[in-house]
């Protein structure tokens, strides 16, 4: 007869422990872990919890150093840091940072406050019994990871000094000393803990590895300068962190210049929806001197408080995977790339494909240059042996063979010729838009709004708020800014997929071009009226995509050929451009259109051809027609949208 199992969860609930200690208390009862997981049957269930009773009263009983930080305590506890932090700060009033020390008064009171009663360490004692064996913890599963943090700002707030000051105080001492050794990123020590700073401060790498589809930052520190305020390319960096949900911790630099007003910086914040945390917000601003080193420690432990909140974790075990985050090529050592392990362990000897190449890591080094066997989660090495040199954001994963791995690379670049891989995701496109509002695929019309002044970004603004929207539809401008629309705008678009709107700027040639290879809508108005008429077209899906006509290519007929079964075919000699088999073309006499319909077919010497180019003879069919005549003109030519 099937009986009611009790799952060690509900169990675990009902005594107050956590499952992990209750699997313990079990295995002190000689409950095996498979008995366990299967859940135990009432009676058993029911001696468990009265034997249980007993261990777990001890367990209520914390043994602890008269010494201890909120970390120790939360420890003990089996609690995160950031809970206890949390609990002492909104119950007793404390701002206290976990390697903060917390005085046995107030232990005593925050264990009392979840149940627990605290019995001090004679000192010298054993390390807590509370604590699980390390061993155990090593084992499998996630662990913890450093967080990977990147600097953000307005030009010469002080981002690079702020990341040599914490290179400068907080790594270790290279083994080889003499030559800088600079890989993209570095790993700080702070209180026995590690930190990834990506050492590429600006948005620009942030976005473009964004806009390629990966994300490797956990924490952006916005810097700002106490004696400029927020700055333009702030404003940027808080949409960016915002837009890729990224927390952001506030440095408010330079406070050693007799000017610096920080509370400023502050009251600037909140404009943004940052509200500082001593103004009862939840933005973590720390006063800070690039130069001085002052507060840079708090600093620190704020970035270790934030990734606690977030919980990072990474399986060394698991397989493992990267991302570039600086690649090069080195006259002597060949491709260089800098990848951040991810998931799992990288390991000398094992054979990576990393975007479109491949290769077997024949060293590796660590950020002071010294050679390194393995990297474990969040640490950024430097890798040698691959046979080309990848891009910035390119994933990087491990395969069993060098075979596996030349195949892989082999499809990638294949898959990239043919024509439908070419063609970039659907981006969100005003033309289309109600379109995909109605097919459901656009719910929200992401806007970067680019103008001449502030008042008209403002004027801008205001006014698409206030446009009518359909149900359900949301607009939201994710980044509004003075200045020409720039490669990082489109990056941008293409991370938030978004479209891009200008008034009265130019858009950089970089960012024309990108914008066409990924098919980024952008536009440009000097009229702010037609600005809002086109948004307002567009969200009730009035607005007409627009064509224009793109010639291709003329070719120049010079012989006809009658062939058997009647087939008629034009020998041509193209004159400019190229003539492509099934592109629209029209036939040109004497300056008039006679006929129009698409190439048929296309041969050079009795061959099909797809295409051919200026200079060349071919025999070309167009699609119901044969009148042709010695001299007669052939235009091939294609349908584009209009790109405004
Ligand atoms: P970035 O463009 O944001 O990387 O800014 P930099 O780090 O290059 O700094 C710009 C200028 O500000 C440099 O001349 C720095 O020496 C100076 N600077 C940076 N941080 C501080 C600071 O905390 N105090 C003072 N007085 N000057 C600073």
């Amino acid at each position: 007869m099937a009986k009611t199992k009790i799952t060690i969860r509900d169990l675990a609930a009902e005594l107050g422990v956590s499952a992990g200690r209750l699997k313990e208390i079990l295995t002190e009862l000689g409950v095996s872990e498979d008995e366990a997981r299967q859940g135990l049957d009432e009676e058993t269930a029911q001696v468990v919890k009265e034997m249980a009773q007993e261990l777990v009263g001890d367990l209520k009983t914390l043994v602890l150093p008269r010494e201890l930080t909120v970390r120790d305590l939360a420890e003990a506890m089996e609690r995160s840091p950031t809970e206890i932090q949390k609990h002492i700060m909104t119950k007793h009033g404390k701002l206290l940072t976990p390697v903060q020390k917390v005085d046995p008064e107030l232990a005593e009171k925050v264990a009392a406050d979840f149940g627990l009663t605290v019995q001090w360490e004679t000192p010298k004692t054993e390390p807590k019994p509370a604590a699980q064996p390390p061993t155990k913890a090593v084992v499998t599963g996630a662990q913890p990871r450093p967080p990977v943090v990147t600097i953000m700002g307005h030009v010469d707030h002080g981002k690079t000094s702020l990341l040599d000051y914490i290179r400068k105080t907080r790594v270790a001492e290279r083994e080889f000393g003499g030559i800088t050794q600079h890989i993209g990123a570095y790993q700080a020590e702070v209180n026995g803990r590690l930190i990834t700073f990506l050492d590429t401060p600006g948005h620009e790498a942030f976005t473009a590895m964004r806009a390629r589809g990966a994300q490797v930052t956990d924490i952006v520190v916005l810097v700002v300068a106490a004696d400029d305020g927020i700055m333009p390319q702030t404003v940027e960096a808080i949409n960016h962190a915002k837009n890729a949900k990224v927390p952001i911790i506030v440095a408010i630099n330079k406070i050693d210049k007799p000017e610096a007003n920080p509370d400023r910086v502050m009251q600037q914040l909140t404009q943004y929806e940052l509200i500082p945390e001593a103004w009862g917000g939840d933005t973590i601003c720390v006063p800070v001197s690039a130069i001085t080193g002052a507060g840079v420690d708090t600093l620190l432990e704020m970035i270790l408080l934030v990734a606690d909140m977030a919980e990072l974790k990474a399986d060394p075990k698991a397989e493992f995977q990267g991302t570039v985050i600086e690649a090069k090529l080195d006259k002597g050592r060949g491709p260089l790339a800098t990848i951040l392990v991810q998931q799992g362990t990288l390991k000398r000897g094992d054979i990576l494909v990393v975007g479109k190449t491949w290769g077997k890591i024949r060293a590796m080094f660590d950020h002071t240059g010294k050679q390194v066997d393995s990297a474990t989660p969040s640490t950024p090495v430097e890798v040698m042996g691959l046979n080309e040199v990848p891009v910035a954001g390119d994933r990087a994963e491990r395969v069993e063979s060098e075979a596996r791995a030349r195949q892989i690379v082999q499809e990638r670049l294949e898959a990239e010729k043919r024509p439908e891989v070419q063609r970039p995701t659907r981006r969100v496109n005003l033309a289309e838009l109600f379109k995909q509002m109605q097919a459901g695929e656009t719910k929200s019309l992401n806007i970067i709004l680019k103008a001449d002044t502030y008042g008209s970004v403002e004027a801008i603004r205001d006014a698409l708020l206030k446009l009518e929207k359909p149900e359900g539809v949301e607009l939201k401008i994710i980044n509004a800014n003075v200045g020409n629309i720039t490669e990082a705008d489109v990056d941008f678009a293409i991370a938030a997929d978004a479209v891009v709107l200008g008034f009265n700027v130019k858009v950089d040639s970089n960012a024309q071009s990108k914008a066409k290879a990924s098919r980024v809508d952008v536009r440009t108005y000097r009229i702010i009226y037609e600005l809002l008429e086109e948004m307002e077209k567009a969200l009730k899906g009035l607005l007409e995509p627009e064509f224009k006509e793109v010639t291709l290519g003329t070719a120049e007929v010079r012989a006809v050929f009658k062939l058997s079964r009647g087939i008629v075919v034009a020998g041509c000699y193209v004159l400019d451009g190229k003539i492509v088999r099934n592109a629209p073309a029209r036939l040109i006499r004497n300056g008039e259109v006679v006929h129009e319909s698409k190439i048929s077919t296309l041969r050079h010497l009795k061959e099909d051809r797809r295409e051919i180019a200026a200079g060349y003879e071919c025999g070309i069919t167009l699609e119901g027609f044969d009148d042709y005549k010695e001299g007669d003109r052939i235009e091939c030519y294609e349908i584009q949208e209009v790109e405004r």
